[in-house]
Formats: C-alpha cells, sequence, structure tokens
C-alpha cells in the first residue's frame, strides 16, 4: 500500500494510459481495439463476465460423462475437415500412453480453427478441461479450455497447480476469443506493481471497509487462485464503481450549493395569492406540503435542484405554476420546458386556462399586474415566433414554454430566474445546463418526473438534486383497470373492437397506440435519440431484451400507426366512427389539430404512437389499446394508460400482445401482468427494475451515467450504494476539489468524458 494518498509514481492514471499497440504488440492489439480496449486500463478494465469451475485433475481411466474434467494428456494427432453442412471441424486425440480422449472444436471459418490447429501439434503436452460427452462410442471434451505445457516435469506440476484455479472467461467477440483476451491481461497485468495503478478509492476509506487497493483487486478479478479472490475483487470494483459516481454527485451537490442565485421571495398580494384565490380546486395535502418545500427553496439565494416525482395525474403542473408565479411575483421569469411539441402546447393551454386574466398582462381586459405566457417551438411560424422571443427577451412574458428550441442560442430572457423541465427522462444533465446558462446568476432548478424513481435510482441518477413527492392523487379519479388481451384471439380482438365502440357511443374517446409509424418502416419509431425531442420517442424494448431473441421464434412485424388505421376503418365494428392519426411525421399544425379535434369529440378514436405518452389530457377520454404491448417498457404502459380515466368516467387499458399465449413466466407477459395487477407506480417501477436490463432503467433516464457502471446494478447493491455516498460525501466536504485525490479526481474525469461523449452522439 502507498505511504501517503495522492503519491503516484507516473502521475494520476500511471502506466494505466499506456497503448496496447506498444506493450502488446499490433496483432493482439488491433482485435482488442475492436473490443474497445485500447489502453492497458481499458483492457485491465474488462472484468471476467463469469468464472468457469476449474476441472478436478482426472485419469483418462476414469473419465464420466457430464463429469467436469482436467486432464493432463499429450495430443497425438489433430485434423481440421469442412462439415458436410457447412462449417468446419478440428477433432484431436489426446492420450495419456494407453487411453485416449477426443477434443473436437466446431467453427464457421476455418482459420478461426488456425490458433487451435497450431497449438496442438502432435507430441505437445496440455491440460484440457470441459465437460465430458460422449460422440458414436467415445469420451469427448467439446470446446474445452486448455493450455499447453513444457514436457519436463517442473512446469507440468505448475500448470497443474494453475488448473486448479478458476478460469475467467471474457466478453469476447469474432475477432478475439476469451482465451486469448485472458493472455494478453496476463502479459499486461505481469509486469506492474502496485505504484503503477493509481488507486480512486483514497486509503483512508480502504481501510475503514477493509477494501484492498485497486493493483490487488485486479489481480483478485484476473486472476484468482479461488472463487472468494474474485468474489472480493468484484465486491470491491462495485463499491469503486459507486464511490466514483457519487464524488462526482456529491461534487456537483456542493458546485450548486456554492452558486449564487436570485433569492425570490414571495410577496403578499402578488400574482400567485391572486392565483390561489381563484382555484377552482382545494390543493392536496402533497400538494401544499411540497409546495411550501419549493417556496423555501426560491428565497434562499443559492439555486434550487430539486426532483419533483408524482404519478401521472398527481397534479404536479399546478404545483410548478405556483413556483412560476412566486418567481413572477419577485421580478423574475420561469422557463418550463418539454419533451415535445404537442405537449408544450398543451402546457401552455393549461396554464392559461388556469390563469386565466392572469395570463393576460398587457391585453385589453387582462389584470393590471398580470403576466403573459409565451410559446417557443422548433416549427412555429416566423411571426409568431418573432413576437414570443420578443415577450421572453423583454420579460413582457413571465412564463416561457417550449421544446428543446428553448435551449437554442438566439432565445434570451430578461431576468431568468426559474427553469422546470418536465418529465425529465427525455433531457439529460448537459440540456440543463445549457438553460442554465441563459441566466445572469444560476437559476432554480426544478426537475418533474411521472415516473416514480426508488431510492437507489434517484440516488444514482439524481444524485444532484433533492428529491420531493406527490403521492396522492386528487380526489374524484376513476382510476384505470388494465387487461391483457392475446392478440391472435379472433374473438378477444373482436370484442376489444366492440368495447370500443361501447365506449364511442357513449360520448367517450379511444387511443389506439402502434410501436410504428409505417408498416414497412425498417426502423422502429422511437429508435431515434429522444434528446432531440423525437416526439414518437417510444421506449421500445430491444428485441432480445427477453433472452428470447435465440429461441428461433419468427414474431409478425410490428403493428403500425398507418396500417391499423386502415384496418379499423374498414371494421364493421367501427363504422361510422372518425378516426384520426397522430405520429411524429406529421407537422406541427397537423399534430396540433388532430389533438384538437380529438380532444373536442370531432374524432373519437385516435391511432398514433407513443407520441401521447406524456401529459396530454383529455378528459372524456376512457380507453386505451395498446398493440405490441410487450413491446413497451413497464413504466411507458403506465404512464399511456394514465391518459386514460382522468375525468369521471372509468378508464379501461388493453394491453394487446402476442408474445403472452405461449408461455406465462416470459419476461413479456410477467411485464404485462404486473400491469394488470397493480397501478401503484413505486411497485411498478421497482418490479421494472428488477425485469429489466440494468442499462435499460439507467439507459432511459440518463445514459451517461449508466454507462460508467459496469458491475454495480442499483437493483440490488443499495446498501453499497448509500454507503458510498456517505463516504463520497465525506471526502468531498473534506476536499471539496479533491486536490488531494488526483487518482480519484482522474477517474470522475474519465466518467465525465463518457457522459460528454454519450451527450453528443445524441444530439
Ligand atoms: P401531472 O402530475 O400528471 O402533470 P396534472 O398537473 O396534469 O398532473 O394534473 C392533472 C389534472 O388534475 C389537471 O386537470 C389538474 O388541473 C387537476 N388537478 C390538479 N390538482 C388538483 C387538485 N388538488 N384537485 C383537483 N384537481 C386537480
Ligand atoms: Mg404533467
Amino acid at each position: 500500500m502507498r505511504a501517503a494518498e495522492g503519491e503516484v509514481v507516473d502521475g494520476p492514471v500511471g502506466r494505466l494510459v499506456e497503448p496496447l499497440s506498444v506493450v502488446l504488440g499490433t496483432r493482439s492489439a488491433n482485435p482488442l481495439a475492436k473490443l474497445g480496449l485500447r489502453t492497458t486500463g481499458e483492457l485491465l478494465r474488462h472484468y471476467p463476465r463469469r468464472y468457469n469451475p476449474p476441472g478436478t485433475l482426472t485419469d483418462l481411466s476414469s473419465l464420466q460423462i457430464g463429469e467436469h474434467v482436467t486432464v493432463l494428456a499429450e495430443v497425438r494427432q489433430a485434423t481440421v475437415r469442412p462439415m458436410r453442412n457447412s462449417g468446419f471441424i478440428l477433432s484431436a486425440v489426446v492420450t495419456d500412453g494407453v487411453r485416449s480422449l477426443q477434443l473436437t472444436f466446431f467453427a464457421k471459418r476455418r482459420n478461426a480453427l488456425g490458433a487451435h490447429d497450431s497449438k496442438l501439434k502432435p507430441g505437445r503436452i496440455g491440460l484440457f478441461t470441459g465437460t465430458v460427452s460422449a460422440y458414436q462410442g467415445n469420451r469427448q471434451l467439446t470446446h474445452p479450455d486448455y493450455t499447453i505445457v513444457g514436457a519436463d516435469a517442473d512446469s507440468q506440476a505448475e500448470a497443474v497447480a494453475a488448473a486448479d484455479r478458476p478460469i475467467p472467461i471474457y466478453p469476447a467477440g469474432a475477432a478475439i476469443p476469451s482465451w486469448r483476451i485472458q493472455t494478453c491481461v496476463q502479459t499486461v497485468l505481469g509486469p506492474l506493481a502496485e505504484a503503477d495503478v493509481p488507486d480512486p478509492i483514497p486509503a483512508s476509506v480502504r481501510t475503514r471497509h477493509g477494501l484492498r487497493t485497486l493493483y490487488e483487486t485486479l489481480r483478485d478479478v484476473h486472476e484468482p487462485t479461488d472463487d472468494s479472490d474474485w468474489k472480493r475483487g468484484q465486491h470491491r470494483l462495485k463499491y469503486e464503481e459507486a464511490f466514483v459516481l457519487q464524488v462526482a454527485l456529491a461534487r456537483r451537490r456542493a458546485e450548486a450549493s456554492g452558486q449564487e442565485a436570485t433569492a425570490r421571495a414571495p410577496r403578499v398580494g402578488g400574482l400567485l395569492d391572486r392565483f390561489d384565490a381563484q382555484l377552482p380546486f382545494t390543493l392536496t395535502r402533497g400538494q401544499r406540503e411540497v409546495g411550501a418545500e419549493l417556496a423555501a427553496d426560491l428565497a434562499r439565494a443559492n439555486p434550487m435542484q430539486r426532483l419533483l416525482q408524482g404519478e401521472v395525474g398527481s397534479g404536479k403542473t399546478v404545483v410548478a405554476l405556483r413556483a412560476m408565479l412566486q418567481v413572477v411575483d419577485a421580478g423574475g421569469q420561469a422557463a418550463l420546458l418539454a419533451p415535445t411539441e404537442v405537449l408544450a402546447s398543451q402546457h401552455v393551454r393549461t396554464l392559461r386556462a388556469l390563469l386565466g386574466p392572469l395570463a393576460e398582462g398587457g391585453f385589453l381586459g387582462g389584470a393590471d399586474d398580470g403576466t403573459r405566457v409565451a410559446l417557443l417551438t422548433g416549427s412555429q411560424g416566423a411571426a409568431a415566433r418573432r413576437e414570443n422571443l420578443l415577450d421572453a427577451a423583454s420579460g413582457r412574458a413571465g412564463i416561457v414554454v417550449g421544446t428543446h428550441a428553448l435551449l437554442s442560442e438566439n432565445v434570451q430572457f430578461a431576468d431568468l430566474g426559474l427553469v422546470v423541465v418536465d418529465e425529465q427522462h427525455r433531457f439529460g444533465v448537459e440540456q440543463r445546463d445549457l438553460l442554465r446558462a441563459k441566466a445572469a446568476s444560476a437559476p432554480h432548478l426544478l426537475v418533474m418526473t411521472a415516473t416514480p424513481i426508488p431510492r437507489t435510482v434517484a440516488m444514482t441518477v439524481f444524485g444532484d438534486l433533492e428529491t420531493s413527492t406527490l403521492r396522492e392523487v386528487p380526489a374524484g379519479r376513476s382510476g384505470v383497470t388494465t387487461h391483457v388481451v392475446p392478440a391472435d384471439k379472433a374473438a378477444w380482438m373482436d370484442r376489444t373492437w366492440r368495447r370500443v365502440r361501447e365506449e364511442v357511443d357513449a360520448f367517450h374517446r379511444v387511443y389506439v397506440v402502434c410501436p410504428r409509424i409505417e408498416p414497412d418502416d425498417a426502423a422502429v419509431a422511437g429508435t431515434a435519440p429522444r434528446a432531440s425531442g423525437d416526439e414518437d420517442g417510444a421506449d421500445l424494448l430491444a428485441l432480445d431484451l427477453d433472452g428470447e431473441g435465440g429461441t428461433g421464434r419468427v414474431r409478425p412485424p410490428l403493428r403500425a400507426v398507418l396500417e391499423v388505421v386502415e384496418e379499423l376503418r374498414s371494421l364493421p365494428a367501427l363504422a361510422g366512427v372518425d378516426i384520426a392519426v397522430l405520429h411524429g411525421r406529421m407537422s406541427a399544425a397537423d399534430k396540433e389539430a388532430a389533438m384538437a379535434q380529438f380532444a373536442a369529440g370531432q374524432v373519437q378514436v385516435l391511432v398514433s404512437t407513443t407520441v401521447i405518452e406524456v401529459g396530454v389530457d383529455v378528459a372524456e377520454a376512457t380507453v386505451m389499446v395498446v398493440l405490441d404491448a410487450d413491446r413497451f417498457g413497464i413504466s411507458q404502459l403506465h404512464q399511456l394508460r394514465g391518459r386514460v380515466g382522468r375525468g369521471s368516467a372509468p378508464g379501461l387499458c388493453l394491453l394487446v400482445s402476442g408474445a403472452v399465449d405461449g408461455d406465462p413466466t416470459s419476461l413479456s407477459a410477467r411485464r404485462l401482468k404486473t400491469l394488470e395487477e397493480t397501478t401503484d407506480g413505486f411497485v411498478l417501477a421497482s418490479v421494472d427494475l428488477d425485469l429489466r436490463r440494468e442499462g435499460d432503467v439507467l439507459g432511459a433516464a440518463q445514459s451517461g451515467a449508466a454507462s460508467s457502471l459496469r458491475l454495480l446494478r442499483v437493483t440490488r447493491d443499495a446498501a453499497l450504494i448509500a454507503q458510498a455516498r456517505d463516504d463520497a460525501t465525506a471526502v468531498v466536504g473534506a476536499d471539496p476539489t479533491l486536490e488531494s485525490l488526483p487518482a480519484l479526481r482522474a477517474a470522475i474525469e474519465l466518467q465525465l468524458a463518457g457522459e460528454r461523449e454519450e451527450f453528443l452522439e445524441r444530439s
């Protein structure tokens, strides 16, 4: 262990930046580069995915079928030949002098077998590990792990000892198999010493938790002598991931609380008071409590950093509006950032409706000291845009609503005091920062999300924000019932469309959601980056998400808006029903018109992509039919069904899926079943976490943070994350700039660089 923290021989990254092409030569470095591994550090951070158990050293005379064994034997012959249908086979025979055993390797291309061919020369001795099987009466090992050993007794004894260790299995690729990666790692790790591998975890923290150094840890995971080694190593690496992330977040928090913001104290008799007086309903207790938290935050001279989470329909908009009015009362402006144009326009309508005359400042008949709500979207006409830009820049508009267009350079504010981001998951940290840069002093920040976020995820992804939660939904809602409908049962589908008809006849409205826009779309809607404001931002699951991709099951093509609308128009059950479409390839005006007609009831059935996912509010909508429902994530489906049952009539959500019939235990079936069973957003969020891949969970929220997590699982490592958070807070408190901890600083910079890269790729 090093004597003092930060005392590093070759700078904070030691020898870990050495290019592999220099250390290993290009023949090994090139295939490793295909896996994204270019430096010593990157290779050593390429951890084994799992470990195969060592085989017990077995005599060739006592091989049992099905047993996992290691044998020491001599190669007698090895031949490669094409197989009858396609591909190649290498069969080798090894012997102990009396008995023999067959080794078999398969490959698509002949040269893929070249490495084995050149090692398995007659007369060589090797240790072969694998599971014994029988083929045409002969015992054999298929694709055994093996090492060739020297002919002398010493090197054989050494090899036998080494064979008694767990075998690391690396994530590999076509260009380079696991065993070659292992050899490269050993070559790189061999000559390194403790001082070559600076440790991001300070010695004091290591000592407190009994953690080994990074150098020792890399040996634990890459060259374990037994299972306890790699388990110990993995634990320490997980802790390290949690710790580095938490230090980065702690620094962001410290930075924000060190920044100056304009204090926006409430004003008695101002817009907010008059707004409260005219509000047609009473605030829920949650709305009042969160409101008080926000009011206090805004009155402070450093920027609020708050996440507001609350179920769909829990009334976040009113809470946000009240915070905005407090800022306007104090002479500032508020910006409300929405993920889509549809939603931005709807916010403007909602805010104007809630504000009434208070939103008509300067207009005839408006309140004297009222304000204005301006809308800025990418697709609005030049004249409207100019006027709204002017309203924002002059300060005439106290509230400016927009999509990512608000981030563009030519949008200016007179005095931006508060930024509200609606539906956080479409905005990254960088975008938040861009908006923040538009204010003279740091504006207050409120991020709203309808996806309940379990504590550890909040700590991981939004660790720089404080959290407020709206748990109750205003009284008077009828709620939603959810049913799963098997797509391949004609009678069920008939019943679905007849049900839709019944709702229409009762003057209700129906959404039909599809995963794609056009039948022949190569890509599904929503594969475009959502950061760019993609309106069909469907959070579609990859085909192999369930691990079902390899079963060879052929799935029918995904349902598409433009195809489904034609089908529905020709259904006798829906004769006379007006059906319209809504999707991201329509112009903003067309989308706007479609929503307006649907809201007014001129159109009763709206076939759309998930463009209606967030925030859209039509009180008469009672049924949500989701086609190919298994292709959407749990939280997205929950959001979707939150669109119905918002008025006094109960809502019905029908999840149509072809994936539920076959296997009721499949992940798809379980996801949909969970939605049938509960409407509690927090329960759903934690099931979602359990069932989805980690990357998808974090990726939907903020992919930058996710990319730095390799071993850490926010689902399972809650205690570790909480511990790391405490440690990180203490470390940053003692040394805010991490001056004495260069290795830690370097690790954070590396992580930020990754985040930035992802942001650039997405935008
Ligand atoms: P979300 O949290 O999903 O953004 P909204 O803010 O859109 O929810 O609120 C949903 C609906 O509930 C809106 O029509 C809003 O006016 C209404 N609402 C909000 N708060 C209350 C309340 N305390 N009582 C009754 N209705 C409310
Ligand atoms: Mg909302």
